[in-house]
């Protein structure tokens, strides 16, 4: 099989883009994402090794994958994970490999993985204010995420970016804070449309805090916005400019303005799944072929 790629799917969608989540486990716990007690995690023995998310990765680059996103559960938890960041920035056809992080570990991390070759990375902020932090991930950590932002701005990460779930009821105060800080800090604020993904079902249409309301108090009270041209229509984030020329902000509003249509991603679970969605219903098994002796090709044709 000489060139397999690009990867079309049925809907004419070009997928180019690979999240590879390297552990279901956090150290924190995200009211939006996880239940506080009892989390059921996968067994490590069904997780993929680095050496099986390589070989997977590879056989992704051949259909035209140039993007890959390490995320998770918290990535940052998963040991030794400059060894794959290495393994996987050695990859050619990989233009553009970043990393998502609640940022708590990130103190001690941000050298060994910016040595190991990451430059992107994007943060999980939602508040600067302890209480609310405490509140919302169960967790006492500001203070440590705080320190790895500021770690990846001494490294020289470019870019770093904010991610900032919006709750309507509960980070409205959080707005504007977040926006100027990233200003001062010359980091881009993406603030996420709160989704339906808790396994607890928290989820109700009328807690989303929306973009269009974000965008309305920004400019209001920080700086008037303007957009910017989508380059890639296939981003999911909208991306405006301030118009003092101080920063830029984003935003995910998965809810309110669904990029579906537009999707390039795929993703590799960290029990070996291949999934088109993060609300997909059915998912690909790739870990058994990647144990059973299965060929590069037949792991292409899978894909
Ligand atoms: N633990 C890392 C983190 O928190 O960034 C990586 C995994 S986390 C699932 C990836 C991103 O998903 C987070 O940055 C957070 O912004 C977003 N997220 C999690 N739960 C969400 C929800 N219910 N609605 C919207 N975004 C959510
Ligand atoms: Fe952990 Fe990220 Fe989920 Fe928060 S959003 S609980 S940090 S995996």
């Amino acid at each position: 099989m000489e060139n397999p790629g690009p990867l079309l799917d049925g809907f004419g969608r070009l997928h180019d883009n690979l999240r590879v989540i390297v552990t279901d486990r956090c150290n924190i716990r995200c009211f939006y994402c996880m239940p506080e007690h009892d989390v059921q995690f996968v067994p490590r023995r069904e997780i993929l090794t680095f050496e099986e998310i390589e070989r997977f990765a590879r056989a992704a680059s051949r259909l035209g994958i140039t993007k890959v996103r390490i995320t998770g559960g918290e990535p940052l938890v998963r040991r030794d994970l400059p060894v794959l960041i290495e393994k996987l920035s050695s990859i050619p056809g990989f233009t553009d490999l970043a990393l998502t992080t609640n940022g708590a570990l990130l103190r001690e991390q941000a050298e060994p993985l910016y040595q190991a070759g990451l430059r992107r990375i994007n943060i999980h902020l939602d508040t600067l204010d302890r209480e609310r932090f405490r509140q919302i991930t169960r967790r006492d950590e500001l203070d440590k995420v705080l320190e790895g932002i500021e770690a990846c701005r001494r490294l020289g990460y470019d870019p770093i970016k904010l991610n900032a779930v919006a709750v309507k009821g509960l980070t409205e105060p959080d707005i504007v804070p977040l926006a100027r800080f990233g200003r001062e800090q010359g980091i881009e604020v993406r603030f996420i449309e709160f989704m339906p993904l808790d396994a607890q079902g928290l989820w109700l249409r009328d807690k989303v805090l929306l973009a269009d309301d974000i965008l309305a108090v920004l400019s209001r009270e920080v700086s008037p916005l303007v957009e910017i041209p989508d380059r890639d229509p296939r981003a999911p984030a909208s991306e405006y400019e301030y118009a003092d020329g101080a920063g830029k902000v984003g935003f995910i509003a998965s809810v309110s303005r669904p990029f579906c249509l537009n999707c390039n991603r795929v993703r590799l679970t960290a029990d070996g799944k291949l999934r088109y969605c993060l609300f997909a219903i059915e998912e690909t098994d790739v870990k058994s072929l990647l144990r059973g002796g299965a060929s590069d090709e037949e792991i292409i044709e899978v894909i």
